[in-house]
């Protein structure tokens, strides 16, 4: 018998209402009871409690063969907990992006991390094209006046723009980023530039007519630059003070990717002083790595000079209902080959037996 540990978010009324939401305490990504039925333990209830040392996280992963959690609401799992978790050989994200785990300490225990690799890259790209509109047309604000109740279109119309005509680059050209880019095509931009040590294939980038540059400060050129790689030692804090200054001022920027990515203060400070004119995505961990973000998270309410440029979100844009169903059988269908001993799918390992897989996670 396996004892298997997943830490999910609590869903609430909605969870109970709609069962759909399977990325909760409530619905347990529709594994329980096949689980159960395998003759495997799914630890005490499944739990959301994940912080201190007191946490149902911290006090199951002591036993658990194999954790599961998502990006949504992840169990951060250091290398202090993961000497201590002595039974733990697979770990496994419903969702895509692993930077929860510590990665390379996972790598010397020889614990498998695992990741349901393409399940929600089209919910990003979709959101961040999304994010990209919302604030290039400077919508939330306009949406804000109407709620009001008040009507004065010159307020909104002095910062609202078209894309058409734009530069726009994204940081990381993997699947989401590819995809982000395919979705701008027929936005008629001026041009769309990519910044990935990973080069596109020669004909994926003549279809999105996408340019590779090679250092980020050609970024200057770029009105809009969106954010695509996973978090990793060669990411964390990339976007940070000395980076914006090189920004052209009045630039949007989009993060999806996670929350550490870009310096807290640093973008706050930036879109404050109008050297950004706006920044969206979702609230993902950040620089203290915790998520939900704390309620006076400068990002919740941070605005450009003209009251507007803040599209932020809880972290959500990957886990629409149907981003959920395709997670959640990625995950049970990892769960089933580990339990049946069955070879895994390579591009959802993320690190193997001893050794990192993927090639995503930082140029070793
Ligand atoms: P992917 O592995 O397909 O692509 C990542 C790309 O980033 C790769 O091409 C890689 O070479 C590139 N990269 C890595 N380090 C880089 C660096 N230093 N500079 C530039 N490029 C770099 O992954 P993906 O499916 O596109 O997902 C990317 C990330 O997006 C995930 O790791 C995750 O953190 C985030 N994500 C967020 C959500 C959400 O709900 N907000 C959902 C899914 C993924």
């Amino acid at each position: 018998m396996k004892v298997v540990l997943a830490i999910l978010y609590e869903g609430g009324q909605a969870a109970k209402e709609e069962p759909r939401l399977l990325g909760t305490v409530e619905n347990k990504l529709g594994i329980a009871e096949w689980l159960t039925s395998q003759g495997h333990e799914l630890i005490g209830k499944v739990s959301s409690s994940k912080e201190g040392p007191d946490s149902d996280f911290q006090k199951h992963i002591v036993d658990a063969e194999v954790l599961i959690t998502t990006p949504f609401h992840p169990g951060y799992l250091t290398r202090d907990l993961i000497e201590k978790a002595k039974n733990l050989k697979l770990c496994i994200t419903a969702g895509v992006g692993s930077d929860h785990i510590d990665l390379n300490a996972a790598v010397d225990h020889r614990i498998q991390v695992l990741e349901v690799s393409g399940s929600n890259v089209v919910s990003v790209a979709e959101h961040v094209v999304m994010s990209i509109l919302l604030l290039v047309r400077n919508f939330v604000p306009a949406h804000e006046m109407i709620e009001r109740g008040d009507w004065q279109v010159s307020d909104i119309a002095r910062n609202a723009f078209d894309l058409e005509g734009k530069v726009v680059g994204t940081i990381g050209a993997g699947r989401i980023g590819y995809r982000v880019l395919q979705r701008l095509v027929p936005f008629d931009t001026k041009e769309l530039l990519y910044y990935d040590y990973a080069p596109l294939p020669a004909a994926a980038a003549e279809a999105v007519k996408a340019r590779r540059v090679e250092d980020l400060k050609a970024y200057l050129q770029c009105d809009v630059v969106t954010v695509n790689c996973p978090l990793h030692e060669g990411t964390r804090g990339l976007v940070n003070e000395e980076l914006l200054k090189h920004f052209k001022k009045g630039a949007w920027l989009v993060n999806t990717a996670r929350g550490a990515i870009c310096d807290k203060d640093a973008v706050a400070a930036a879109l404050k002083s109008g050297q950004l004119s706006g920044y969206s995505g979702n609230i993902i961990g950040d620089v203290w790595n915790v998520q939900p973000a704390p309620k006076d998270h400068v990002w919740r309410t941070v605005k450009n000079p003209l009251g507007g440029g803040n599209g932020m979100v809880p972290h959500y844009s990957g886990t629409t209902l149907d981003a959920q169903a395709r997670y959640a059988n990625g995950a049970k269908s990892i769960l089933e080959n580990y339990l049946l001993n069955k070879p895994q799918d390579p591009q959802n390992i993320i690190v193997g037996i001893g050794k990192y897989e993927s090639k995503a996670y930082g140029q070793r």
